[in-house]
């Protein structure tokens, strides 16, 4: 057995002062029980607990460490720029040098502004396609994430296609009115909304390749479909891509799938582990923000030197690698390989879903394709599947729900252990 006790105490120290002793709720490892490993650093593809314990980690903070924690250029950014002042709430060049960078990169950019997160980045998108459009309904997809902002914390009600409920209490129904959902690569179920709400959709959100209910790449034909469903219908494609974006192409999932939508929403790499989102489109829809015009949203520490700092030697370190991608593609199909031998191995029923670094493994019947799918698979196995992963030094999600990330900091040798580990904790 590893030891926590440090983790142990801090845990019990955490959870007087803070709601379920942590700031987001699937730190706290409810889906899996147990108590969460407190993190005292990271380098490369490994992190040790504050009991001196290491790990692979296929966390990577979520999605945002591209190559690996304390990647010295982004170190070294933040710590040259933090010496000439945090924040000053007025423009810096690093932001402009940022936004050129977004702009040449993300196909579908024209113009784009810097917040603070991802729920910031996609709460101000649907704003300005409300605005844009003069309509009020979101159309989002059950098992995608969007952030905690009230519009997204709605779940399909007994009508899907009529109407949504709160997913939280402190939603309200009106709120809850204003979103509707359909399913994941059922495009049937999306003309069923738009039939329903005719004329009333300001804009589709979708994650491309949705990363919040594990891994569930969308099917041939389908972000085409939602391109061609939201023209047709004066409607905005909004990409969410805060998880995809500068993670599975330079220019995220839009790049990799051809589509190209009116508004995309990023967020996690682009910050290279601080703070940042950003939203960003078509010129003519973009010039509606304010100043420029009339929609509404600001940030005090939007833009911040830090962030910009980090974000710049992050998508640097993109750009200085051409054959960055094909190489996390490599590893992604090693593990992939890997991990599907071992279930065949042990006989074990369950679908290892992988695009480019991102992947999940489900202990379910068959392929998930949707939100059913995902939360039809198999949880006990999983929490503990989970438990012996860490026994054995790998560090996955503390649920099975989520997406596990490579980094270009992750090696063939790391990939053969996690194979190695899994092969034994499936024995
Ligand atoms: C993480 C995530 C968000 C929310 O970003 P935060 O920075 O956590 O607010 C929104 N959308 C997607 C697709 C995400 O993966």
């Amino acid at each position: 057995m590893k030891r926590i006790e440090r983790s142990l105490t801090l845990f019990s120290r955490a959870v007087r002062v803070m709601p379920g002793g942590v700031n987001s709720p699937v730190r706290a490892f409810k889906a899996v029980g147990g108590t969460p490993l407190f993190i005292r650093s990271g380098r490369g593809a490994r992190v040790t607990d504050e009991d001196g314990g290491e790990y692979i980690d296929y966390v990577m903070s979520w999605g945002p460490l591209l190559f690996g924690h304390a990647y010295p250029p982004v170190v070294s950014a933040v710590r040259e720029a933090a010496l000439s002042g945090t924040s000053f709430g007025a423009p810096t060049e690093r932001e402009i040098l940022l936004a050129e960078k977004i702009v040449s990169m993300v196909p579908s950019i024209e113009k784009v502004r810097l917040v603070n997160s991802g729920t910031e980045a996609v709460m101000s998108a649907i704003r300005l396609a409300r605005a844009a459009t003069g309509r009020r309904i979101v159309l989002k997809f059950e098992g995608c994430y969007h952030g905690h902002a009230d519009s997204f914390l709605i779940k399909a009600g007994s009508g899907a296609a009529t109407f949504g409920e709160p997913s939280s209490p402190g939603v309200t129904p009106g709120t809850a009115a204003d979103t509707r959902n359909a399913d994941l690569n059922d495009l049937g179920t999306v003309k069923e909304v738009f039939k329903a709400c005719r004329g009333e959709i300001a804009c589709v959100v979708v994650e491309p390749v949705a990363g919040n209910m594990g891994l569930v790449p969308p099917e041939p034909g389908f972000l085409e479909g939602l391109r061609e469903m939201t023209a047709n219908d004066g409607a905005l494609l909004v990409f969410d891509e805060v998880m995809t974006g500068f993670r599975l192409a330079r220019g995220g999932a839009q790049e990799l799938f051809g589509v190209v939508p009116d508004l995309t929403t990023l967020g996690k790499v682009i910050g290279g582990g601080l703070p940042v989102g950003a939203y960003g489109g078509r010129a003519d829809l973009m010039e509606r923000i304010s100043p420029e015009g009339p929609v509404y949203q600001a940030g005090t520490l939007s833009g911040n030197p830090l962030a910009t700092a980090a974000g710049l030697a992050m998508l640097g370190a993109i750009e200085k690698e051409p054959d960055l991608y094909t190489r996390l593609d490599r590893l992604g199909a090693r593990l992939e390989a890997g991990i599907t031998r071992v279930l065949a191995e042990r006989k074990i029923p369950g679908s290892f879903q992988r695009v480019g670094s991102m992947f999940c493994l489900y202990f379910s019947r068959g392929r998930v394709r949707r939100w059913a799918d995902a939360a039809a698979a198999d949880r006990e196995r999983f929490r503990k599947f989970f438990h012996r992963m860490l026994e054995l030094g790998v560090y996955l999600a503390p649920s099975p729900f989520e997406a596990g990330f490579l980094s270009a900091a992750h090696t063939e040798a790391d990939v053969d252990l996690t194979i190695d580990a899994a092969r034994e904790a499936l024995s």
